[in-house]
């Protein structure tokens, strides 16, 4: 197993991006795995992001463990939380101006408005029953906490806001500086169709109002979205690739929409299929037992964990 980063060549840039929110399991071996052959094939950088976004869950012995697994796997990066780099600090919670920025960016071109909606008022607005039903089994709403991928479709009650609409009494966007105790969504227009090519997965189609609706950019505890920060990264640090699970290919599509609005580049994207256990289900942290941790202290090797014949999602 290669053990020294190996010399760039190109102007390749993929990164790794754990949230330090539980141990990665074997289906984090496998996409961070992909994500650094990709980028030594290519003869590039791989930067490695902390994700330490969210300061409930986030904590530094997880941060600490992502590392320790990721190169006892045999992954090795250039830049990264624990090496430096060009674009330092690589560690969110430490980037906080740099998501500000293009928050207010976001605020002035007209694409935002504060939310006031509780949690209680969008339960009561998600409506039937099963939507609430998997909107909380993926931990969307649970605990008040929105997952990166399957935020409910917003029922647009906040949308009048007068920041943008002249005619109506109230502050415009040009006074407000920070966001306060609010949240602010990102509107994005009903039926605008967000296509991709994925370089592993092929044709992407998302359509607005039915895939995703207006998303959270910035949460009323003040902490900026998993969205925002994520293309603000993308893009303040060069990223050309991104390699990452297929969970999150709805958040393609919103940050897409988010690229566009701050005049961003796309990166390319490259979805993995998602490991899953033996009933089919996605892996979460939940899945202790196929924690890298824990196959770790079982014995098992970086080539056993790599190369056993997992079931994927179709
Ligand atoms: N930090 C995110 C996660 O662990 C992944 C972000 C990304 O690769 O864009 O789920």
């Amino acid at each position: 197993m290669a053990s020294l980063p190996p010399a760039v060549t190109s102007s390749y840039r993929g990164r790794l991006a754990p949230s330090p929110t539980g141990y990665l399991h074997v289906g984090h071996a496998r996409t961070f795995w992909t994500a650094w052959q990709r980028a030594r094939e290519a003869g590039g950088t791989l930067v490695m992001r902390m994700e330490d976004l969210d300061p409930d869950r986030s904590r530094s012995e997880y941060a600490e463990a992502a590392l320790d697994d990721l190169k006892w796997l045999g992954i090795r990066w250039q830049e990264g939380s624990d090496k430096g780099g060009p674009y330092a600090p690589y560690v969110q919670s430490k980037r906080r101006g740099l998501y500000l920025t293009a928050w207010r960016r976001l605020l002035r071109r007209g694409f935002l408005y504060p939310c006031k909606c509780t949690r209680r008022d969008l339960e009561s607005a998600l409506g039937a029953p099963h939507e609430r039903a998997s909107a909380v089994q993926s931990g969307s709403l649970s605990g008040g906490k929105l997952d990166l991928d399957d935020e409910p479709i917003y029922p647009g009650t906040c949308r009048l806001w007068p920041g943008y609409m002249p005619q109506l009494p109230g502050p415009t966007s040009s006074e407000i500086e920070t966001p306060g105790d609010t949240n602010w969504r990102f509107r994005v227009r009903d039926g605008t169709v967000v296509e991709f090519e994925d370089r592993n997965l092929g044709k992407q189609r998302f359509v607005a109002g039915v895939d995703f609706g207006d998303f959270v950019v910035w949460r009323r505890d003040g902490v900026p979205s998993y969205q925002l920060a994520c293309v603000a990264d993308d893009a303040a640090m060069g990223i050309t690739e991104v390699v990452r699970g297929a969970d999150l290919l709805k958040s393609t599509a919103r940050q897409i929409l988010l690229n566009r609005a701050l005049g961003y580049d796309n990166p390319s994207w490259y979805h993995c299929r998602l490991v899953v256990d033996h009933n089919g289900r996605r892996l979460a942290k939940r899945h202790d037992a196929l924690s890298l941790r824990a196959l770790r202290q079982r014995g098992l090797t970086p080539m056993n964990i790599l190369s056993a014949e997992l079931p994927v999602e179709a």
